[in-house]
């Protein structure tokens, strides 16, 4: 592809500009970040984490709901003190806030010296002043889409002419195995998005707006990135997405999550592999038998389902109930006996009658999950439950949310304590952030960043366990979401 050479070529520089990079928000900003940090490095950038070294600043915002917009803005503001006192002659603001708020950044924040959308990655080199232009057109368009999104973009889902300064074309960027990228993660473990934006309808949710239709890469490229991340020694490989499960539905194929999953079980090296996040119909049977079949395919599915009310999934445009969840929860535990189970819900959408949410209650004890997150609805402009009335207020939603939460402490106190005394493989990540007496990592049960930990106490003598490496561990004692284990 020579464009992408054009684009991505070195440049003769002879002291290379030093680019700081903050992250927020999820793994599918931080593939952004990874991604847009080995386009710098490769045209000849120094990444550094220093930001009072840093030449250039970029911050890869989060716009999901109001106080992810207000710590974007806390840090721009923030790091913009290193363009005021220190030695940071640029500013860049990339991400999602970028597509919500754009003109508005650029207005109210005068040290902001140029914006990237989420669609607009290869700008970064351009915004960054590491090359001195770069016009060209996106080499990675992906053009293929999904009926559904067609059809929502026709009724108007992806609409954001409200939005001040919104570019009128939706992002449609997504990387390729060619791409550079620089991992921000451990060397044993990254992430790898397989699809990027959302056709679905949730009227709580403007993710869609900001990351477009729904659009997956090329078979090849998910399994050649995967094959080189594990021969550099990468041996977890989380996919991500917005909707993984509809992986591959824009270019036909049938069941393409699992077919992908059954492709990375053979790649060589790769000791756990898992999926976030999984549309409640979109879990097959042949995905489900697909997990059961493989050893190193982490028996580990997140769903968000988001509530557990038929008529509050109305709503939110979801569909199911607490009935259908039920059964498909059922097969999916009598097909994958070990499977842990992670969903989150929202808590006070407009309207939830107590009703609903005693429902939604009682769901959450019948199912026992083994991890669970409750986030309060948050009113966002521009989402179609920001126009519907009822709307319950802000001390409410606080009080049903940590409800919530009570009930699943206790099932997540029950569920860990029934693992005192079993063996499990661990992941070790090095010296605890808890206490330098503690080792920490992660069992299969346990996705990167999002679940509980396992503190490592005791090991055998003469034994110094190393980061990255997986150990045959017993379960010692339990906490409300936390393990203790010894090495053996
Ligand atoms: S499926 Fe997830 S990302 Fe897509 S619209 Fe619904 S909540 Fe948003």
């Amino acid at each position: 592809m020579p464009a992408q050479k054009d684009i991505l070529a070195p440049q003769q520089q002879t002291a290379p500009t030093k680019v700081g990079f903050v992250s927020l928000g999820c793994p599918k900003n931080l593939v952004d970040s990874e991604v847009m940090m080995g386009m710098l490095a490769h045209a000849g950038a120094e990444l550094t984490s220093a930001a009072a070294d840093a030449d250039v600043i970029v911050i890869n915002t989060c716009s999901f709901i109001g106080s992810a917009q207000q710590e974007s803005i806390d840090t721009i503001l923030e790091m913009a003190r290193h363009k005021t006192n220190g030695q940071a002659k640029k500013l860049v603001v990339a991400g999602c806030l970028v597509e919500r708020f754009r003109d508005e950044i650029l207005r109210n924040i005068p040290e902001v010296d140029a914006v990237v959308g989420t669609g607009e990655l290869h700008r970064i080199l351009s915004a960054s002043g590491v090359v001195a232009t770069n016009t060209a057109p996106n080499p990675f368009n992906i053009l293929t889409s999904r009926p559904e999104g067609d059809h929502r973009r026709q009724q108007g889902r992806f609409a954001r002419d409200s939005w001040d300064g919104a570019i009128a074309d939706l992002p449609n960027y997504l990387y390729d195995e060619a791409t550079p990228r620089v991992l921000a993660t451990p060397g044993y473990t990254a992430y790898i998005k397989i699809a990027e934006g959302c056709d679905h309808p949730c009227t709580f949710c403007i993710i869609p707006q900001l990351r477009g239709q729904f659009r997956s890469r090329r078979f090849e490229s998910v399994i050649a990135e995967a094959e080189r991340l594990a021969q550099s020694g990468v041996r977890e490989i989380t996919l991500i997405g917005q909707d993984t499960t509809c992986y591959g539905e824009d270019f036909g194929l049938k069941d393409g999550l699992a077919l992908l999953l059954e492709k990375l079980a053979g790649v060589e090296g790769l000791r756990w592999i898992r999926f976030l996040y999984a549309y409640p119909n979109k879990i097959t049977g042949r995905l489900l038998e697909t997990i059961a079949a493989h050893e190193n395919i982490c028996s580990y599915i997140d769903v968000p389902l988001q509530h557990a009310s038929a008529s509050a999934l109305k709503r939110m445009k979801r569909g199911g109930g607490s009935d259908l969840f039920l059964r498909s929860i059922d097969k999916m535990r009598r097909t994958i006996p070990s499977l842990t189970l992670r969903t989150s819900f929202v808590v006070g959408f407009p309207g939830e009658t107590e009703k609903e949410f005693d429902e939604l209650c009682e769901f959450t004890k019948e199912v026992g999950f083994d991890w669970m997150g409750a986030f309060g609805y948050s009113d966002q402009e521009g989402a179609d439950a920001f126009e519907l009335e009822n709307k319950i207020s802000p001390r409410e939603i606080e009080s049903r949310r940590k409800a919530l939460m009570s009930i699943q402490k206790r099932i997540s106190r029950a569920k860990k304590k029934a693992f005192v005394g079993r063996e499990v493989d661990l992941l070790l990540m090095g010296p605890s952030e808890e206490s330098d007496l503690l080792l920490e990592g992660r069992t299969a049960m346990h996705a990167p960043e999002i679940d509980g930990k396992v503190f490592v106490n005791d090991h055998p003598e003469g034994m110094e366990p190393q980061e990255g490496q997986f150990y045959r561990c017993e379960i010692t004692e339990a906490h409300d979401y936390d393990l203790v284990a010894r090495i053996i």
